[in-house]
């Protein structure tokens, strides 16, 4: 048995900070994987680890940026389904990689995804355990010279299709799951904020009021 896996579980799942804080930087990447290997479930929500929709490993090393993120950035997939299963969420995921890796990323663009049914799963390798964390970000790949904060991708073309229920709930859920964990004020901009593009699509942009709205009352 290693050094890392002599800690008890809930050493594991309740002290990623307290391991990073004690400067044990050696075993920092084992914790780092039992944690990717654990689905976590807060407040009756479960983010689906990337062990569980299949992903493939990043094609370089991930990035660690030593701080908080200041925001949470929304984008559309543009990979349409009406098929709202957990089974869907899961090959959507691995749609997703695929199309990234086409595109010469490292790995997933965004930080978190979540399908047309509400199924939340973790995009960048790594984006999970930073939150739990409270500290640190991935670097991730979703939006040019904004890639120090987190990026939310929900399944579908939402220009021609309307945020499902599903989707918007888990999206409340993750943004103030997300605020609360780096304890930040609450600030969600759309792809489009930052580029030229139509993402996140009018249907979720439209929206975006809203959401900050909800997510306020949520933290
Ligand atoms: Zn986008």
């Amino acid at each position: 048995m290693n050094e890392s896996g002599a800690l008890s579980r809930r050493a594991i799942l309740g002290g990623a900070t307290g391991v990073v804080a004690a400067g044990l930087i050696g075993i920092e990447s084992a914790v780092a994987q039992e944690i990717e290997l654990e689905e976590i479930d807060i407040d009756a929500r479960t983010i689906i680890t990337r062990k569980q929709w299949g992903a493939k490993k990043p094609k370089q090393p991930i990035d660690l940026i030593n701080r908080k993120p200041d925001k949470i950035i929304v984008h559309h997939t543009v990979f349409s389904t009406k098929d709202f299963s957990r089974k869907r969420a899961l090959a959507h995921s691995r749609q997703v990689q695929n199309s990234h890796f086409g595109r010469d990323f490292r790995d997933v663009g965004y930080n978190f995804i979540i399908s047309r049914g509400g199924y939340i799963t973790v995009g960048r390798h790594r984006s999970l355990e930073m939150l739990r964390g409270g500290k640190k970000v991935v670097e991730a790949g979703h939006t040019v010279g904004q890639n120090d904060n987190i990026g939310i991708a929900l399944e579908g073309n939402l220009d021609n299709g309307k945020v499902r229920d599903a989707q918007w709930n888990a999206l409340v859920w993750l943004c103030a799951r997300t605020f609360k964990a780096y304890d930040i004020p609450v600030r969600i901009k759309g792809h489009r904020d930052f580029s030229a593009t139509a993402c996140p699509g009018n249907h979720m942009y439209k929206r975006m009021k809203p959401l900050r709205k909800a997510v306020r009352n949520r933290v």
